[in-house]
This record gives C-alpha cells, structure tokens and sequence, in this order.
C-alpha cells in the first residue's frame, strides 16, 4: 500500500496537488476538511464542527479521529490513501500510526509542502472568491489558522521525519512543477 501523509500549511496546495496524485497513483483521498464540510448541515455533528472551524481553530482530537477512522473504513479495498489535513496534530499522529498499525499497514511517507505565509495569505484570498468558505474570506480567520498550523500542526513533520519518512517539497511554483517534484519524492521511496 502506499499511503502519504500530504502535510503542510492551510493553502499549501494540498487539495491541488490530491487530485491530481489520486488519478496517477490509484489512490483514494480523504480530507478531513472536505469530510466535515460535507456533514449534513442539520447535524449536531456538523454545528459543532463549524463553530471551530468558521473560527479557524481545529477540531478536537476525539471528533477528528473517529471521522477519520470512519472514513478509512469505508475504502477497504484501497490501494493506498492520501491523508489531506490529517494529521494535524501529534495525537492524531499516534492514533493514526496505531490504527494503521492494527491492520498491518502504516504510512509510507509524508510529503510536506513547503510555502511562505505571503504567499499562503494570497492564495487563501483568491480562493475565497470562489470557496464561498467563511474560514478564507477574512484575514484575521487566515492568520488565526496559519497561526494554529504553526503551533499544533507543525509539530507532526518531526514525528514522521523522526520515522525517517519526511519529504520536504518546495510548494512555490506552478501545479504541474510542483506535481513532478512529489511524483520525483515518492518515486524514489
Ligand atoms: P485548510 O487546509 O485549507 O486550512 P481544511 O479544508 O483542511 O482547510 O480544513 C478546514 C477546517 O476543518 C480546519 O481549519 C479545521 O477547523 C477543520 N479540520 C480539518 N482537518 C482537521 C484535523 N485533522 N484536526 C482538526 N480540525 C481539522
């Protein structure tokens, strides 16, 4: 199975670069963000989710894991996964490694994207226009989550580049530059 972890910060380009790793790799992908946002909004569930994210403050640990769990156990035929947004934080990272691990599988690798917050804030505002998402709309929700990233998320790359399993891809550039740059990481091993 090959299944990667695609870490980095909000609009890194993680989503993008999915699509496109997904139809070469025969992979499946969940993302954690799209999987809350596509909760019935009606749902108990759902509103909670909301009011951390509208904020742009994660989601407890124990609500995103059993999503994430959930999620997974709906493709048990998977060629491998791309984890998009998850995990983010070093609990996450330990729940993921031991679910995993239950069913004698793991992560191959992470593919970290690697883009300064300049740019980040740019690309989050234009994505706005189009997202219709209240969490890119406003600056000070962006800086909140770059902020949080920083904190809670950035972490989880030491836990994988502490397994040996790291990849640092420069996130600058265009689609497809960037596209070959994870293909050439992943490809090598
Ligand atoms: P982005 O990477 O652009 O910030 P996502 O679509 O991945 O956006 O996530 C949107 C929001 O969903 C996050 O700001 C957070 O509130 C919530 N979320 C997504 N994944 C997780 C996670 N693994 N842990 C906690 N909260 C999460």
């Amino acid at each position: 199975m090959l299944n990667l972890v695609l870490f980095g910060p909000p609009g890194a380009g993680k989503g993008t670069q999915s699509e496109k790793l997904i139809g070469k790799y025969g992979l499946v992908h969940i993302s954690t963000g799209d999987v809350f946002r596509a909760l019935n909004p009606d749902s108990d569930l759902a509103k909670l989710a909301k009011s951390y994210s509208d904020k742009g403050n994660l989601v407890p640990d124990e609500i995103t894991i059993e999503i994430l769990e959930n999620e997974v156990a709906k493709h048990p035929d998977a060629k491998g996964v791309i984890y998009d947004g998850f995990p983010r934080t070093n609990t996450q990272a330990e729940a993921l490694d031991k679910f995993l691990s239950s069913k004698g599988s793991g992560i191959t690798m992470m593919v970290a994207l690697d883009v300064n917050e300049g740019e980040l804030k740019t690309r989050l505002l234009s994505r706005a226009k189009v997202s219709g998402r209240a969490d890119d709309a406003d600056p000070d929700i962006i800086q909140t989550r770059i902020d949080n990233y920083n904190k809670q998320t950035a972490p989880v790359a030491d836990f994988y580049k502490s397994q040996g399993k790291l990849r640092l891809i420069d996130g600058i550039g265009s689609i497809d530059e960037i596209f070959n740059r994870i293909c050439t990481a992943i490809d090598k091993g």
